[in-house]
């Protein structure tokens, strides 16, 4: 590839959009061109990089077993219907309309597709196991699209389905695809830790996301340095915390004067005790029924935990009218003689003289005891605070860490939630209708691309693992006057492109100085200098981007030497 034809342009300073290191440097390198917030165009370079990441992709799903298919993009609003998502993804699906006034979406994911493919062409259990795949476009309206292709309405994912006839026999497909997911990000010089995660609107009832640790990450990760467990933060779990409100007051509950106190730190400088000894009541809506929810005064809801236990779909703070017909006014909500269902924090599971709010404004009720008072009703117990960093791990009980990441896979356990809704069964050896077990899992292309160059990179620019390098060595001609150099380069280029190396030659009128620092920036795995002064001085320079290693080596032992170093690298 010659530069003078790529239409390749770098940049000096950052674009101004541009919050994280990856989406500054793919910008600047040229790797991508904005057409509006959160939809980019690949070039000429940045596409390379793209297809390198599926072909690793494409391999390892071929290697663990699945098929690759390619399934429409436009899918038809009575699927999700079937599958009783259509609710639930809300407006980040883009919907449209045909010409015959059908709604149509444009697929954000391929659940409801994939089983209709599978109950299509499946009928017999010796078709079973099959999994699936796809590397396909998926669109998303995102409220807040930002992060550069991390965060973007349209973008490249590799979706795989399997179906299996039993439980057993789904756990194993799982697996594969949990091993192949961590052949793929190590081909992809990532370093991706497994973590245990919400399912969120997919469903199901286990999944892992794999994370890229980075500080500009996303979601938040516990994990524990003594037994190795990690989660996301919407997931994990903590051993509660030591209550040292335990016993029961000698002095009788009683309700106190708190005015102006509005908040959980408020109430306790009022009542003046601890932070931790007021309860913190929270009214939500569940799918448009108002609930209360207890957590520690100095606890967090986990919104996503909230969801699981209720299996609802739409999960919203009930507003300031609902809350106080349900259980009174902002800053003074209480769970005493509410008649909607109270959830309560594991947290709060030895609480027994504990404050909580009147349910009538400027009031609070001091030393209730939650475990035992007759007028607070626990509908149920559960874990639902957020863990925070110092939380005891809920597997040893060393204290958590909390780190940020990226995610960049994710696989579900789905179970029956859409072969059984959408009626897709088999016949078993005895003749027998089953429904199959459902696993999918997805790896985000485009967002890996980015995050690798999040991982990887220096002052100078992005630094690409080799085997997904746009441009593993750069050919940089210095004086395009001078025959020898033109030879050379060309005798050189022909030579890699022949052994297959990806070879871009700056063939630009430029300086050298910008020549290297473009090289750099872009991230070419080696640099390869040719100049009229440098062939005197016996060969070409070539210098490996990722340590500055430079070494002068003869026309003729060129194409070797680099070859050597692509493998090594
Ligand atoms: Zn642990």
């Amino acid at each position: 590839m010659r530069w003078s034809k790529t239409l390749l342009t770098t940049l000096r300073e950052d674009p101004k959009d541009a919050e994280i290191v990856s989406h500054k440097l793919m910008m600047r390198a040229g790797l991508l061109v904005k057409l509006e917030g959160g939809l980019y165009s690949y070039s000429p370079l940045g596409v390379r990089v793209l297809h390198k990441v599926e072909q690793i992709v494409r391999e390892e799903m071929d290697r663990a077993g699945a098929c690759e298919v390619l399934f429409t993009a436009l899918q038809p609003i009575s699927l999700w219907e079937e599958s009783g998502r259509a609710g639930i993804m809300g407006k980040s699906m883009f919907r449209l309309r045909d010409r015959n006034d059908n709604t149509m979406v444009l697929g954000p994911t391929h659940e409801e597709v994939a089983t209709d493919y599978l109950r299509t062409l499946v009928s017999s259990y010796r078709q079973l196991p099959a999994t699936v795949y796809q590397i396909q476009t998926k669109f998303r309206d995102e409220i807040r699209p930002r992060f550069g292709l991390m965060r973007c309405k349209e973008f490249v994912m590799k979706d795989a389905y399997s179906f299996d006839l039993t439980s057993e026999d789904a756990d194993v497909s799982y697996q594969k695809m949990y091993d192949a997911y961590l052949r793929i990000f190590k081909r992809c010089g990532l370093d991706a830790h497994p973590v245990e995660a919400d399912t969120g609107a997919i469903g199901g009832n286990h999944s892992h996301e794999f994370m890229v640790l980075a500080p500009s990450g996303e979601d938040g990760i516990l994990h524990c340095p003594a037994c190795r467990y990690a989660a996301n933060q919407e997931r994990a779990e903590r051993q509660a915390p030591p209550c040292d409100y335990a016993t029961p007051s000698a002095e009788p509950r009683a309700k106190v004067a708190t005015p102006g106190a509005h908040t959980v730190d408020e109430a306790a400088a009022a009542l003046g005790i601890p932070s931790d000894q007021v309860v913190k009541s929270l009214v939500y809506l569940a799918d448009g029924k108002p609930v209360m929810v207890l957590v520690r005064g100095n606890a967090d809801l986990c919104e996503p935990k909230l969801r699981r236990l209720l299996g609802c779909g739409e999960l919203e703070m009930a507003d300031p009218e609902t809350t106080a017909r349900a259980a009174g006014p902002f800053g003074s909500i209480g769970p005493i003689g509410v008649s909607i269902p109270v959830y309560a924090d594991y947290g709060l599971r030895e609480a027994r003289d504990v404050a909580v709010g009147a349910g009538e404004e400027g009031f609070h009720v001091a030393h209730c005891n939650l475990m035992d008072d007759p007028d607070v009703k626990i509908a149920q117990w559960a874990d639902l605070a957020t863990v925070v960093a110092g939380d005891r791990c809920p597997k040893c009980g060393a204290p958590l860490e909390l780190a940020r990441g990226i995610e960049v896979g994710h696989v579900f356990k789905l179970g029956l939630k859409y072969t059984k809704a959408m009626k897709f069964t088999v016949l078993d050896q005895n003749k027998q209708s089953v429904t199959p077990v459902m696993g999918c899992y997805g790896i985000g292309v485009s967002r890996t691309v980015q995050a690798i160059a999040e991982q990887n990179n220096d002052k100078d620019g992005i630094v690409w693992p080799a085997a997904v390098s746009p441009c593993q060595v750069a050919l940089l001609q210095l004086d395009a006057k001078s025959e020898a150099v033109v030879a050379a380069v060309a005798e050189i280029e022909s030579k890699l492109e022949a052994a297959g190396a990806d070879v871009l030659v700056d063939d630009r009128d430029e300086r050298p100085g910008i020549k290297f620092k473009d090289a750099d920036l872009i991230g070419c795995t080696v640099r390869v200098t040719v100049g009229a002064r440098s062939l005197e001085k016996g060969g070409v320079e070539i210098r490996l981007r990722r340590t500055g290693e430079t070494q002068l080596v003869p026309v003729a032992d060129a194409p070797a030497k680099i070859l050597g170093l692509l493998a090594a690298n």
